[in-house]
C-alpha cells in the first residue's frame, strides 16, 4: 500500500489507489441484477459461466465486496500544486518546454511579470463576473477568436451558477512561455500568447467547510492590447485534477443530506438523491450524528470525466465502481470530500449494490478517512460493517473467498496489512472480508457502540501506539489476544 504523505501527519492515503494510480479491479463476474429488480438483465461481458450456478445474490455481493474496496483518500497520485505548476505542461515531460524561473534573465523576468499582471487582471474580471452573476462580463474575458472555448465558457458559467457556490477564486500561480508550440502560437495569433497555471478555489455552500482546490492550465492571448483566456484545458499535466464544472454541463439535485452532481442528466441526479440520503442515515445510525451528515456525489457521464476529476491516467478506472477523495492538494480534516462514481460500473451494480457501495463510501466521509491515522483494516472493515449492517447479506456470499481459504486451513495469522489492500494484492477480497469480520466480531463481542468507540479512539490518537492503546483501553485486550479470538471466530463462521 502507499506510503504516508509525511511522518507525523494526520494525512495519508488510506485506500486502494496507490501512488501509481494502481487500482483494485472489480471481479470478473456477471451482474445477475438486483433480485428486487427483475427487469435488470444486463450482463457483464466478462461473465464466467460457473457463476450461473451461484445464488442470485452472489455475483452482486462479490462485485460489491470489491466495489466497495474502491476509495481514494486524499489526492493520491496528485503531484501537488507546486509540482504541477512547475512541471512541464506536456504529460510526456518535454524538457525543452521547461523554463525554470531560476534561469530567467532580467528581460525574461520582466516579461514574466507583465504576463502575470495581464493574466491576473483577466482572472479578476472572471471572478467578479461569477460573483456578480454577470454572464456578459464573464464572456468578455474569453477570446472572441476561440469559438469552441466560448461554448465551453458558457457552460462553465452556467455550471457555476447552477452549483451552490459560495466562494470562487482564481489565482495566477506560474507560467511557462515555452509551453505553447510556435504552431499553436501562430494559430492563436495576437501579439502574445502563453500558458499559465491558475489555482481555482471554490466552496459549495452548506456542504464544504474548506474550499475545493484545483490547478487549471489557462491559455492567455493578447490581441489589440486586450488579454483574453483562450482555453482551460490545454496541455494538462499528469495528475492534474479538473473541477467537475469544467467537464461538461452539470445538473444538480439536492436531497436532505446529499448533493448529487450529474454530468449526464437532471433525471439521473434526482434518481440518486434518495439512495445517497439513505446512505447518510445508515451511517449516522452506527457512527452517530456528530458529523456534517452531508455527502456530495459526482456522477460523470463518461469514464474519462471520472479520470479528469481524479487526475488519473486514461483507463485507470475501467474496473472501479466508486472512489472517495478529498478535492484538495493537501488532504486534512475538513477537506472537501466527494464520492465519484464510475458511470458504467456503478449503473451495473444494481440498486442494492449501489446502496452498499454508497454506504461504504459515506462511512469514509463521516469518519474522515481521507485524513485519519486508522489502519486500513479498520477503515475498510468498519465501512463494510456499516454497509452490511444497512443492507444485510449472507456471510457465505459476503465472505466467500475468506471462507474458502479458512476451510482450506489458511486462517489469517494477522489482521490484514496495508499491503493486503494494494491494488495488486492477490488476496484482496480476503483482506476486505477479514477486515469486515474483525469489526463485526468487536460489535458482537462488545456491542456496536464499543466498535465505534474503538474506531474513534484510534482515529483520535496522535501516538504511534494508538491502535495498541485502543485495544487495551476500549476492548481490554491486546491485539494478539484479539487476533486469536478472531481466528476462532472465522473458523466457526466458515465451519472449518
Ligand atoms: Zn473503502
Amino acid at each position: 500500500m502507499s506510503r504516508l504523505t509525511g511522518a507525523g501527519e494526520q494525512q495519508r492515503r488510506a485506500e486502494v489507489i496507490d501512488d501509481q494510480g494502481d487500482t483494485v479491479p472489480l471481479p470478473v463476474i456477471p451482474s445477475a441484477g438486483d433480485p428486487r429488480e427483475p427487469s435488470d438483465h444486463r450482463q457483464q461481458p466478462l461473465a464466467r459461466a460457473s457463476d450461473e450456478s451461484r445464488p442470485p445474490f452472489t455475483p452482486i455481493l462479490k462485485k460489491v465486496a470489491l466495489g466497495v474496496a474502491v476509495c481514494l483518500v486524499a489526492g493520491a497520485g496528485y503531484a501537488g500544486l507546486r509540482q504541477v505548476a512547475n512541471a512541464p505542461a506536456d504529460p510526456n515531460g518535454s524538457p525543452a518546454h521547461s523554463h525554470p524561473a531560476t534561469s530567467a534573465t532580467p528581460d525574461q523576468a520582466e516579461s514574466g511579470v507583465q504576463r502575470a499582471v495581464a493574466g491576473e487582471a483577466v482572472l479578476q474580471k472572471m471572478t467578479d463576473a461569477v460573483e456578480n452573476d454577470n454572464r456578459t462580463e464573464f464572456l468578455d474575458t474569453i477570446d472572441p477568436k476561440a469559438p469552441d472555448f466560448r461554448g465551453s465558457a458558457r457552460t462553465i458559467f452556467s455550471n457555476l451558477t447552477t452549483l451552490p457556490i459560495s466562494t470562487f477564486q482564481l489565482r495566477y500561480v506560474s507560467d511557462d512561455p515555452g509551453a505553447l508550440t510556435p504552431d499553436r502560437q501562430t494559430q492563436l495569433g495576437g501579439t502574445q500568447s502563453w500558458l499559465a497555471q491558475v489555482e481555482v478555489s471554490w466552496q459549495l455552500s452548506g456542504y464544504d467547510v474548506k474550499p475545493a482546490r484545483e490547478t487549471l492550465p489557462v491559455t492567455f492571448v493578447t490581441r489589440d492590447g486586450t488579454t483574453y483566456a483562450a482555453s482551460f484545458s490545454e496541455r494538462f499535466a499528469a495528475g492534474q485534477r479538473r473541477p467537475v464544472w469544467a467537464l461538461g454541463q452539470v445538473e444538480v439535485a439536492k436531497g436532505k443530506h446529499s448533493l448529487v452532481v450529474s454530468l449526464d442528466s437532471e433525471a439521473e441526479a434526482k434518481s440518486y438523491v434518495s439512495v445517497a440520503d439513505k446512505a447518510v442515515d445508515s451511517v449516522s445510525k452506527v457512527w452517530g450524528k456528530n458529523w456534517r451528515q452531508k455527502v456530495i456525489i459526482y456522477l460523470p457521464a463518461k469514464q474519462s470525466q471520472m479520470e479528469g476529476i481524479l487526475g488519473a491516467q486514461p483507463n485507470t478506472y475501467t474496473q472501479i465502481a466508486a472512489v472517495t477523495f478529498a478535492e484538495l492538494d493537501s488532504p486534512a480534516v475538513g477537506a472537501p470530500v466527494r464520492i465519484v462514481a464510475n458511470p458504467k460500473l456503478f449503473e451495473e451494480l444494481g440498486k442494492q449494490g449501489r446502496r452498499i457501495v454508497l454506504t461504504h463510501e459515506t462511512t469514509h466521509v463521516a469518519s474522515t478517512a481521507t485524513a485519519s491515522p486508522v489502519p486500513l483494516w479498520l477503515a475498510e472493515g468498519f465501512a463494510d460493517y456499516v454497509a452490511f449492517t444497512a443492507v444485510p447479506v449472507q456471510d457465505e456470499s459476503a465472505a466467500k473467498e475468506l471462507f474458502k481459504a479458512v476451510r482450506a486451513g489458511k486462517v489469517p495469522t494477522t489482521l490484514p496489512t496495508p499491503e493486503a489492500f494494494a491494488a495488486s494484492a492477490t488476496e484482496l477480497p480476503q483482506a476486505y472480508e477479514s477486515a469486515w469480520l474483525a469489526c463485526r466480531l468487536i460489535a458482537e463481542r462488545e456491542g456496536q457502540a464499543k466498535l465505534v468507540k474503538f474506531y474513534r479512539a484510534v482515529h483520535a490518537s496522535k501516538s504511534s501506539t494508538g491502535l495498541a492503546d485502543a485495544f487495551k483501553s476500549v476492548l481490554g485486550m491486546t491485539e494478539a489476544e484479539f487476533v486469536a479470538e478472531w481466528q476462532k471466530y472465522l473458523e466457526r463462521l466458515a465451519g472449518a
